[in-house]
């Protein structure tokens, strides 16, 4: 039986979903406004797998990652770019696409882009103001009134009063309490913005969540899934909004019992560390997902995700990435030297398989399920039985690993030094094309460039444009 860790209430617990028909899971997906980086690489292959191993165990899952295409953020770059909201998101929604596939992460049930629901945004806030949780303030924006709300805090384990003080009270701010936050923002000059009852705007960001989780996988779901540092406030405030919305929380007593009624477990992944230090943008260890792509293998980086707990912090290095790609060598080798039999995987074939699936039901242990494939390309390299070799692939590829030619593999897609892996080009190539057919010169100029830097040569004819190593 699955068990996994609640950040809601701090334990590991049996996994019940609430309908056997349907598992619902959550996972905040990204703002695209830019190309995705290595902590957004963390979560989409963390529940890739998550995914992966609820489907391996039966459960009728719908998995809801949605994107943010309306922000601040957002705004600001296409301003800076001087092109349309629409023609940025596109593009940046194409690149996490292509980033993910390089990653082998399967694409979610459903993707909900947050500007598809503002009608479903705005019935919930409505919702929430009708049950005393929400008001309309003097400037046109409609907060959040945390104050009623006594569960505020459970999931971050604060108290209403711990988090006030953390809060700088702002000037002039409308809202009646500091930790209060926006739902509805009015509009500003030449920005989007849309009718509501409150008068033309846009929604907050918190609101999104809640509103696209309630559409697509109704009030009450089993598993919600983020970045920890999404914990405070953004999944507070989604639950805040979630159960106000239904006219829950009336109570201190009620705390628990309220939460029960939306997501019953809480699943967080850790941060990303790059040399053991926090990435960021001003210590110069930022990296997206494709500078990474352009010196290791997208399977070494999945496996790089995967070979550690999803809960712990994970720390980028060359070291670590080297280490990584000659321990997927090691597997690849035993494939390539004992060719895997076609076998179907189950949890009671073997010892192996029993502790493989044993180790990802305690809370996915990833670390001791890549433990046991070790140990299974060792038996294999000293009995060159096929049986294990095949044991050894479909283990692997409840993961998403181990599952190109062996030989590929080893003779490197990717050279040692700076070669990009096949997918990572193709995935440039595509973006290339686009830029081309919005007739943007200098952006496909400047990716052909990256090409040829990287020893990639482009040629293009009537049929398309082919490549070839330098
Ligand atoms: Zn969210």
């Amino acid at each position: 039986m699955l068990s996994l860790y609640n950040t809601l209430t701090r334990k590991k617990e049996p996994f019940i979903p609430l309908n056997p028909e349907k598992t619902g899971l959550y996972v905040c997906g990204m703002t695209v406004y830019d190309y995705c980086h290595l902590g957004h690489a963390r979560v989409m292959v963390v529940f890739d797998m998550v995914s992966r191993w609820l489907r391996e165990l039966g459960y009728k899952l719908e998995y809801v990652r949605n994107i943010t295409d309306i922000d601040d953020k957002i705004i600001a770059r296409a301003n800076e770019k001087n092109i349309s909201i629409q023609e940025l998101t596109q593009y940046f929604i194409q690149a996490m696409h292509d980033d993910a596939a390089a990653l082998g992460v399967l694409p979610p049930d459903h993707e909900p882009r947050a500007t598809d629901y503002i009608d479903q945004m705005i019935t919930m806030i409505s919702d929430i103001i009708a049950h005393g949780k929400g008001y309309a303030a003097a400037n046109g924006d409609v907060y959040y009134a945390v104050r009623e709300f006594p569960a505020y805090g459970q999931l971050s384990g604060k108290s209403l009063d711990d988090l006030r003080a953390g809060e700088r009270v702002e000037v002039d701010s409308y809202k009646r309490d500091p930790l209060d936050f926006v739902l509805w923002k009015a509009a500003k000059p030449q920005e989007p913005a849309w009718d509501s009852p409150w008068g033309k705007g846009r929604p907050g960001w918190h609101i999104e969540c809640s509103a696209m989780s309630r559409a697509l996988l109704g009030p009450t779901f089993d598993i919600h899934g983020g970045g920890a540092d999404l914990q405070f406030p953004h999944h507070e405030n989604e639950i805040a909004q979630s159960c106000g919305a239904e006219g829950h929380g009336l109570s201190c007593d009620q705390a628990e019992e309220l939460l029960e009624s939306h997501v019953k477990y809480w699943l967080h992944n850790g941060f990303i560390r790059v040399d053991n230090e926090k990435m960021s943008k001003s210590l110069g260890n930022f990296f997206t997902i494709r500078e990474v792509l352009q010196q290791y293998d997208a399977e070494v980086v999945r496996f790089f995700i995967l070979r550690a707990h999803y809960r712990s912090p994970l720390n980028y290095s060359d070291v670590h990435l080297n280490d990584a790609k000659n321990a997927l060598n090691r597997l690849y080798t035993a494939l390539r030297d004992t060719p895997a039999a076609n076998i179907t995987i189950k949890a009671e074939l073997n010892d192996y398989t029993r502790r493989f699936y044993q180790a990802m039901n305690d809370d996915f242990g990833t670390v001791e399920a890549v433990a046991v494939l070790f140990e299974l390309a060792n038996e294999v390299n000293k009995t060159h039985d096929p049986l294990l070799a095949g044991c050894l692939k479909g283990l692997a590829g409840l993961l998403g690993l181990l599952q190109r030619v062996p030989e590929t593999f080893l003779k490197g897609t990717v050279s040692d030094t700076q070669g990009l892996s096949t997918e990572a080009i193709e995935a440039m190539i595509e973006q290339r094309q686009q830029a081309r057919q919005a007739k943007n010169w200098p952006e496909s100029d400047r990716i052909r460039d990256e090409l040829l830097a990287a020893g990639i040569i482009l040629e293009d004819s009537a049929q398309g444009t082919q490549w070839r190593r330098e």
